[in-house]
Parts: structure tokens; C-alpha cells; sequence
């Protein structure tokens, strides 16, 4: 069985070989590491390996590999479906969110966020497939949005993430990429001091790569299938 070690090491080089093939500058694209679904002890062995940046997606599986891993200096992502009722422990545990798709939430994140703790950092994620049951602030609604989270004291905007529709077709995966790069340089122009596109999984990642991502979220290449959820 491959190591968790050198899944690493093959994620980390399909990374640079996807930077290297559009010209962009090696270490330009970060790996977020989504452990939902895994024990500690396997984040454990991918920290050993040097990963520092995780990514869960279920509160209530997120907060207890918190409360196991806090002697390790882990930056902590949570990338899942927000209820309001939720916000709290997100806004006093985590590091990053890059699943806010309404104003409300943000509201709830800022107000929430403990004094003392730097702000909450934050993307906005965005429908980018047009399918209703996505997750996602619809694209004609992301400036409000962006406009609106700017001004909160305890978030600090970052960019936009997207799940892209499941297609192994590397036209259609670049194609919805690129409506989110559209959005990301059109908030630029207007002023928004963004640095972060989060967008790209274990299957498109080189899709996401070549059109701009800065940040790969990646987890069944790194720690393998995941089981099926019932
Ligand atoms: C599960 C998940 C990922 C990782 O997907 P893989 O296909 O396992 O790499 C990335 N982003 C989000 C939002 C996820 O929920």
C-alpha cells in the first residue's frame, strides 16, 4: 500500500508538473490536504510528511481531530456546507473558511470570531456549474457578496472557491475554472485586494492549475477513497 508519505510526494509533483506545463512559477499553488473522513492518526502521518494546511468538511468530525491534533501547529481549513447555527465553533476553531455563500453567514462568522485571534480568513464560494443543487453564491451575486464581507471587521477576504460539475472532460472542467478566474480578476480590477482562488481536486487538478488556481484542494489522491457516506 503507498504511504501516506509518498501520495504526498506524487500530489506535490503532479502540482509542480502542472505549474511547470503552463509557465507558472514553481511553489505558486498551495496543497489544502481534505482529511474529512480520516482519523488523526492518519492527518498525524500526513503532518510527519510536512503537510501543515487541512481541510474538513463535517463540523462535529472537524472539531474532535482539533481537539486530538492540538500539539501540532495545524492551519485549519473548513471547506463544508455552513448551517447558521454552526457558526460558532467554525468561527473560534478554524483558520480559513472557503464555503461562504450569504451574507447571513458572514455576519455570524465576524460577530463570532473570538477578540485576540486574527481574522477569520475567508473565500466566498461560488456556483460556477449552474446546477441548483450546488453549494455556491450564483456568479451575478458575488460582488454584493464581496462588497458586503469586505466591510466586516473579522473576516478578512481572500478570494473564491468552487466545485466544479464531476466531468473527466478536461475542456468542460477548464471552462467552469475559468468562469470563476473571470470573477476573481473582475473583483481585482474593482479593487479587491485578492490572492487566493481556491479550486481544483484530486481529478482536475491540472485543469484548475492551468487556469489559475492558487490553492489545490486535495484529498483521495493524498489519503485514498474515502468510504461511501449512506
Ligand atoms: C471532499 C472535497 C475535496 C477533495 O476531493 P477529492 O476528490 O477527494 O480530492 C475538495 N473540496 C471540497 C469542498 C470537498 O468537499
Amino acid at each position: 500500500m503507498e504511504t501516506i508519505a509518498s501520495a504526498l510526494e506524487s500530489v506535490k509533483r503532479r502540482i509542480a508538473a502542472a505549474e511547470a506545463d503552463c509557465g507558472r512559477p514553481a511553489g505558486s499553488v498551495s496543497l489544502l490536504a481534505v482529511s474529512k473522513t480520516h482519523g488523526p492518526e492518519t492527518l498525524r502521518a500526513a503532518y510527519a510528511a510536512g503537510q501543515r494546511a487541512f481541510g474538513e468538511n463535517y463540523l462535529q468530525e472537524a472539531l474532535a481531530k482539533i481537539d486530538a491534533l492540538a500539539d501540532l501547529s495545524i492551519e485549519w481549513h473548513f471547506i463544508g456546507p455552513i448551517q447558521s447555527n454552526k457558526t460558532k465553533p467554525i468561527a473560534e476553531r478554524f483558520a480559513w473558511v472557503h464555503s461562504v455563500e450569504r451574507e447571513k453567514i458572514a455576519d455570524r462568522l465576524s460577530a463570532q470570531r473570538p477578540p485576540g485571534l486574527p481574522p477569520l480568513q475567508v473565500c466566498l464560494q461560488v456556483n460556477v456549474s449552474g446546477e441548483a443543487s450546488k453549494s455556491g453564491a450564483q456568479p451575478d451575486d458575488v460582488l454584493a457578496l464581496a462588497v458586503h464581507v469586505a466591510g466586516l471587521p473579522n473576516l478578512r477576504l481572500r478570494g473564491l472557491m468552487a466545485i466544479p460539475k464531476d466531468t473527466d472532460d478536461a475542456a468542460e472542467q477548464r471552462a467552469q475554472f475559468r468562469i470563476l478566474r473571470g470573477l476573481f480578476d473582475g473583483l481585482k480590477q474593482r479593487g479587491f485586494a485578492l490572492d487566493t482562488l481556491s479550486m481544483g481536486m484530486s481529478h482536475d487538478l491540472e485543469a484548475a492549475v492551468a487556469e489559475g488556481a492558487t490553492l489545490v484542494r486535495v484529498g483521495t489522491a493524498i489519503f485514498g477513497a474515502r468510504p461511501k457516506k449512506a
